[in-house]
């Protein structure tokens, strides 16, 4: 309602409140809507899902969520949603009066999902613990990663060099040790994962002479429950400083930045190596279980040169899944079935061609972390759920990928750009 105080008289505005009461008039939005952003006293963006929307020519409420990317917005990518980041509140930790050590596995040089799980759980001790605490990531090697700041890193302990390349677990203990001796950590975290994080986690323990809790999926100050038996029973004990930790132990931080300020290790002592890591030997990408596959390419209905599509995951590299349709039509064997009712997978990376993104072929695949959808239909759920998305013909895009890859392996990126 419309409202004028500045002579001190609170003004009516007819026009205005004719609006508000006429549902059908085309203004009528603008004047009653709440907003649907607002700035809370935290500073966090708070939206209101009731002001999403907008209403269609037949008075119908709408949700567009291509975030104005559908076929009539030109094929911008996202660019409503990119626009609307907003900058997260900056949280300092000056003068810490104790650290939590989170080692990263860092697959790839970034921030795995499990990663990110681990600092969620690290600032959920620093909220239990008395005292203001920070959480520091110790990563090793070529690191891509560009926000550690929004990971809820407070201190970064990067360690590099030709010693901590590769398979070199005696060397980056001996780093640990280090970080030990000059951080006297609260608390010791790792993912427990294939990646690094249980090895090192067990060998820093065994250093350390401490006994670790393995599998910690629900940990506070005072306990920690562990998956132990095969998965089939949890074990409660007390919390101890080590911790390797299950994926999705805590939610990932999402609502702050944090100041990712380096901590340079000033000497590391060298360890007595019998490991030597003779680089890594070539295997079969379709020998790998499809549930520990890191890359999958997936076929579905969508599909129409089965050829091609062997072809496709070969030349990629890629472990083959399916939808249930290209399985039930008998073009691919049933344990390469993704979803509900097939396997339900964790890739790094997920490539979707042709399938439409059904809810049982959706749950299959919410682990995975990012997901790529080649699909000719650009309102399919597939789409909505993809990182990336490639609109056509799958013969088509499949064609052209091939031909990358095969003038990057040739000639360098830059050919294949
Ligand atoms: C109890 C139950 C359990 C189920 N469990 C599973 C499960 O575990 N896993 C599973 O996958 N499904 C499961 N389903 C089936 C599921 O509901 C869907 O029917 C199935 O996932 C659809 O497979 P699809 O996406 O390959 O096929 P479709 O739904 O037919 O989609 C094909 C897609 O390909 C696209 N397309 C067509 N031509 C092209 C082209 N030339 N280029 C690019 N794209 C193209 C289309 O736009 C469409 O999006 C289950 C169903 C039930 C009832």
């Amino acid at each position: 309602m419309s409202a004028n105080d500045y002579d001190g008289v609170i003004r009516r505005d007819p026009r205005t409140e004719w609006i508000a009461r006429n549902r059908l008039h085309p203004q009528h939005a603008d004047v009653v809507a709440p907003a649907a952003e607002t700035r809370g006293p935290s500073g966090l963006i708070r939206k209101n899902p009731h002001a999403v929307g907008f209403i269609g020519p037949n008075g119908l409420k709408r949700i567009d969520r291509l975030a104005g990317n559908g076929p009539q917005a030109g094929g911008a990518r996202r660019g409503a949603k990119a626009a609307a980041e907003v900058e997260l509140p900056l949280v300092t930790v000056d003068n810490p009066d104790f650290y939590i050590v989170a080692v990263m596995d860092l697959v790839g040089g970034r921030l795995s999902g499990h990663d990110k799980d681990v600092l969620g759980q690290a600032h959920k001790l620093v909220k239990d613990t008395e005292g203001e605490g920070a959480v520091v990531a110790v990563v090793f090697g070529e690191s891509k990663e560009e926000a550690y700041d929004k990971a809820g890193v407070d201190r970064l302990i990067h360690i590099e060099g030709e010693a901590y390349e590769g398979y070199s677990p005696e060397q980056r203990v001996a780093a640990l040790q280090a970080v030990d001796a000059m951080l006297e950590p609260r608390y010791w975290l790792f993912p427990d994962s294939i990646n690094g994080g249980n090895e090192l986690g067990s060998r820093l323990a065994a250093k350390l002479g401490e006994r670790p809790a393995t599998q910690a999926w629900q940990v506070d100050v005072a306990n920690a429950v562990c998956r132990g038996g095969s998965e089939r029973t949890d074990i409660t004990r007390e919390t101890p400083r080590l911790l390797l930790l299950a994926e999705e132990c805590a939610d990932p931080i999402d609502e702050t930045r944090h100041a990712a300020q380096p901590i340079v290790l000033e000497a590391i002592p060298s360890a007595i190596v019998r490991i030597e890591d003779k680089g890594q030997v070539a295997v079969d990408p379709n020998q790998i279980p499809l549930g520990e596959a890191e890359f999958i390419l997936s076929a579905g209905n969508g599909i129409h040169d089965w050829d091609q599509f062997h072809m496709a995951a070969e030349v990629l590299g890629a472990t083959e899944g399916a939808s249930r349709v290209a399985v039930d039509d008998g073009f691919m064997p049933r344990f390469r079935q993704v979803g509900a009712t097939g396997t339900w997978v964790t890739a790094r990376v997920y490539i979707a061609v042709g399938i439409s993104g059904a809810v049982q072929h959706l749950q299959g695949i919410g682990q995975c972390d990012k997901v790529i959808a080649i699909n000719t239909d650009v309102g399919c759920d597939m789409i909505k759920r993809a990182d990336l998305s490639v609109i056509g013909d799958s013969q088509e895009i499949l064609d052209e990928l091939m031909k990358l890859v095969e003038q990057h392996r040739q000639g360098g990126a830059e050919n294949a750009a």
